[in-house]
């Protein structure tokens, strides 16, 4: 089954993309998240399991005092 994207219908895909997290006085960038990516306009989708990775990490950095830190995903 193919998955379409929410937004223009266009063909979604495996892939990696980068997350920025805004937290006000801090930003953190997760590099290399897996996840479906709209081939046509570039919205991402990421699952369920790689969502609960991604607040772990950013629990994580957020016991590190770093304003602007920069990670990559390890899956
Ligand atoms: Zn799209």
């Amino acid at each position: 089954m193919r998955v379409r994207c929410v937004f223009c219908k266009g063909e979604m895909r495996k892939g990696k993309v980068n997350v920025p997290v805004d937290l006000g006085d801090r930003f953190i960038l997760i590099k290399g998240v897996p996840a479906l990516v709209c081939q046509e306009c570039g919205e991402y989708f990421v699952s369920d399991e790689v969502m609960k990775k991604l607040e772990s990490i950013v629990e994580e950095a957020k016991s590190r005092n770093v304003e602007v830190e920069i990670l990559r995903f390890a899956a």
